[in-house]
């Protein structure tokens, strides 16, 4: 039976991967910063039992090192880096970037995914499918970016999208992948109720993406559907 690992998993399409990998029948390890108040995950896990539910909070570098230690004879097939956050950029008066928020989006969106990465290496590689997945945006893509602002957001998943080809082409001779996915606009918190597909739709597509997926296409950047997108 295949594993997965879920960061972010409290809400939004965390949540819905976990719903979906769950009743797909894989083992399930939901991590999120606080379980106690998971109410959907517990719900979830009070109904299949092959649900994990452990605490992370991944801009804590020592909780990874910790999980990674308490899961060590887990082969985890899927690795998914979902947790992210969109930090607003507008919010100082000044016009100027909030130079805290910038180093927070950089930690959670960018250095925390590498690190769940090779924490988790030795997981990986003992299992079937070999797959490290980062969940980015199409707003990292330099080429795409016609209308400017979200700097703190764009740069830090611009940052990610390099830090994860890179894990590719060093990971590829030991028959690990490397996916880096844009979800689509979706309606979570993230996205807003303006967004133009629901959770269901954008995992689905992504769940589709991910159990297709073939070592040549290591180091791309993915769209929900299928579609390569620009860097
Ligand atoms: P969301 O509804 O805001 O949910 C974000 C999730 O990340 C929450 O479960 C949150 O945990 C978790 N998280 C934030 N900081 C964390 C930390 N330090 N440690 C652990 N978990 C943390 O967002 P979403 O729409 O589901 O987004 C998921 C991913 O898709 C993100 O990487 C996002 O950048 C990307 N994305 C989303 C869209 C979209 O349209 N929605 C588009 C492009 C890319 P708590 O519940 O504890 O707060």
């Amino acid at each position: 039976m295949s594993t997965v690992l879920i960061t972010g998993a409290n809400r939004g399409l965390g949540l819905e991967f976990c719903r979906q990998y769950v009743q797909s029948g894989w083992t399930t390890i939901a991590c999120c910063r606080d379980p106690g108040g998971a109410v959907e995950l517990n719900k979830l896990a009070s109904q299949y039992n092959n649900i994990q539910i452990e605490t992370l909070d991944i801009s804590d570098l020592d909780q990874i090192d910790k999980l990674s230690h308490k899961l060590a004879d887990l082969p985890i097939d899927v690795l998914i880096n979902n947790a992210g956050i969109y930090a607003n950029d507008r919010i100082r008066a000044s016009g100027q970037p909030d130079y805290q928020a910038w180093n927070k989006s950089f930690l959670v969106n960018t250095q925390a995914p590498v690190k769940m990465a090779e924490d988790f290496l030795p997981q990986i590689k003992r299992s079937e499918k070999k797959l490290i997945v980062s969940i980015s945006s199409l707003m990292g893509s330099i080429t795409d970016n016609t209308s400017g602002g979200s700097i703190l957001y764009r740069s830090s998943k611009a940052a990610l999208n390099s830090a994860m080809k890179c894990l590719a082409l060093a990971l590829k001779e030991q028959s690990v992948g490397v996916l880096i996915l844009h979800p689509g606009w979706v309606k979570t918190d993230m996205g807003g109720i303006n967004a133009l597909i629901n959770a269901n739709e954008s995992v689905s597509g992504m769940r589709s993406v991910i159990d297709n997926f073939s070592l040549e296409q290591s180091g791309c950047f993915v769209k929900y559907d299928g579609t390569k997108l620009p860097w």
